[in-house]
């Protein structure tokens, strides 16, 4: 399955990605901000993305997948601060099927996933 990891920080973006890999998972695709992400969606199984993002944030990402037919399935993971702990209900009414607060582990990374793939 191919996991497309979304994140401003390209050392963010590093940890998501080894983590996934190892729990499994080496086809992964990496953008920066929301517009880099709709341009890569095409056979995406699944999207983890940062919240603050420049050019365009990951809500109005998600919203933008949500209300787009051809990947309004595909599942979401918003990967945020605790900062912005309040902001989770926004984006789980946003559409977005679960959230991971950073810094996070492997288990917690794993559990989510899991947790969406089976059902
Ligand atoms: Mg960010």
């Amino acid at each position: 399955m191919k996991i497309l990891v979304v994140d401003d920080s390209s050392t963010m973006r590093r940890i998501i990605k080894n983590t996934l890999v190892r729990i499994g998972y080496d086809d992964i695709v990496e953008a920066e901000h929301g517009v880099d992400a709709l341009s890569k969606l095409d056979g995406v199984g699944m999207v983890l993305t940062d919240w603050n993002m420049p050019v365009m944030d990951g809500l109005t990402l998600v919203n933008s997948i949500r209300s787009n037919d051809q990947y309004k399935t595909v599942p979401i993971i918003m990967v945020t601060t605790e900062a912005a702990k309040e902001e989770i209900v926004v984006a789980i009414k946003a559409g977005v099927n679960d959230y991971i607060i950073k810094p996070f582990n492997q288990n917690t990374l794993q559990e989510k996933i899991s947790k969406i793939l089976g059902g």
